[in-house]
């Protein structure tokens, strides 16, 4: 069995939707959804008026979104007992947000409104499915996908609770599953951090033992850079899973920084594959890739800025064009001298809290007798032990 799970963008449409249906039948896999693209940043956007008590504000952007929903569900089915329940499904997610206009407003709720997004679109998908008379069964994140006291997910919790919601479907064609929410240790609704759904495809990944957890996006695999600031960008098709996981650290958003682990430990290959171009050989993330081949690696968009400006000015000055070359070693020589100015701050940091450990001790020394505190080690033993 294998673990898909599609980003927002992949499920962007109802067109993207029909692309995504076509790609995930046929095999017993788990598919994973995020919420349509743009849902979870609404989302955001409601609740942050409801913080600020203004409700005529969420109001707004919940009926702009609702109607979204609604234009989707046309385009999506094609009969009218499919788009019946579709608008029963947006209807009963939108009643239910509307609710939290109307009282106070906190984490909690915000956590509920968070994970609408995703609910909604693997609802809209199952229903697509079934339309198209395919035997999918959704599987709800929140009967499975837990974190413990430290926040953190429990892998036993969920293995216990996925593998047996699966064998109560044997019949199933195939799952579909939300990603990004789960509840935490006290049962309360909570998610997995922004794009956190990768990490649940991880998760669940782990939890079955797959043969592969694939991410689907929009783009085809890992990039040498970011391609939203460096330009000809190319993908780069094998990488072991301490390369991935530095560079999705470093801002590789392709992948959310903490989704490798679970994959690493229990040795599941990832591969990062393209919806858009779904023939694509993408990326394949693995313990087997050898270290140390790839050269690739994440800037941060300030960094890539400041160094494009520093050597553009080289440029004019000079009165030539920087080769690729030149401009590289260039971004390198300043992420170096950047990193020696932030040594060199920490060391004149951690040089005045002596200074002040210093003055404090002097301080000390001069005050009364009764002042003092008294420690177990006296000074003559703190400074000759
Ligand atoms: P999804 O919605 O499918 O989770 P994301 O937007 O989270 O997709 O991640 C895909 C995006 O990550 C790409 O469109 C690309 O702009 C960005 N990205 C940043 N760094 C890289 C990189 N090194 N390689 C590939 N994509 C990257
Ligand atoms: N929908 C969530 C987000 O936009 C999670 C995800 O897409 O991975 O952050
Ligand atoms: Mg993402």
């Amino acid at each position: 069995m294998k673990v898909l799970k599609f980003g927002g963008t992949s499920v962007g449409s109802a067109q993207r939707m029909k692309g995504v249906a076509k790609l995930i039948t046929g095999e017993r896999n788990i598919v994973v959804l995020s919420a349509m693209s743009g849902t979870t940043n609404s989302l955001v956007e409601i609740s942050d008026y409801l913080y600020k008590k203004n409700p005529d504000g969420a109001n707004e952007v919940i009926n702009k979104l609702a109607q979204k929903y609604y234009g989707h569900i046309e385009e999506l089915y094609s009969t009218d007992e499919y788009k019946q329940k579709a608008k029963e499904l947006i209807k009963h997610h939108f009643d239910h947000i509307r609710t939290f206009t109307k009282d106070l407003f906190t984490l909690f709720e915000e956590k509920v409104v968070l994970a609408q997004g995703e609910l909604i679109s693997t609802g809209m998908m199952n229903l697509y499915l079934n339309e198209c008379g395919v035997n999918s069964v959704l599987i709800p994140a929140l009967d499975y996908m837990r974190t413990d006291k430290n926040a953190e997910p429990d892998p036993v919790y969920i293995k216990e609770k996925l593998v047996k919601l699966l064998d109560e479907h044997k019949d199933a064609d195939l799952f579909i599953t939300q990603g990004y929410i789960c509840r935490n240790a006290y049962g309360e609704i909570d998610n997995l951090q922004r794009g956190g759904s990768d990490y649940s495809a991880s998760l669940i990944g782990a939890a079955i033992g797959a043969e592969e957890i694939q991410i689907w996006t929009d783009i085809d695999g890992m990039h040498n850079n970011d391609p939203r600031i460096v330009e000809k960008t190319s993908p780069v098709r094998h990488l072991h899973f301490e390369e991935a996981a530095e560079l999705a650290y470093f801002g590789a958003k392709i992948l959310h920084p903490t989704c490798i682990l679970p994959a690493k430990l229990n040795n599941i290959p990832v591969r990062l594959l393209n919806t858009m171009q779904p023939e694509a050989p993408g990326t394949m993330i693995s313990n087997m890739t050898e270290k140390g081949k790839t050269l690739a690696f994440q800037v941060s968009e300030e960094l890539f800025q400041r160094v494009k400006e520093y050597l553009e000015a080289y440029e004019k000055a000079y009165h030539r064009r920087l080769t690729q070359k030149e401009f590289v070693i260039g971004l390198i020589e300043q992420a170096l001298e950047e990193a020696e100015e932030e040594f060199e701050a920490a060391r004149a940091d951690e040089y005045e809290k002596q200074i002040e450990g210093c003055r404090e001790s002097t301080a000390d020394e001069d005050a009364e007798p009764d002042d003092i505190e008294e420690t177990d080690e006296s000074p003559e033993e703190e400074t000759y032990a």
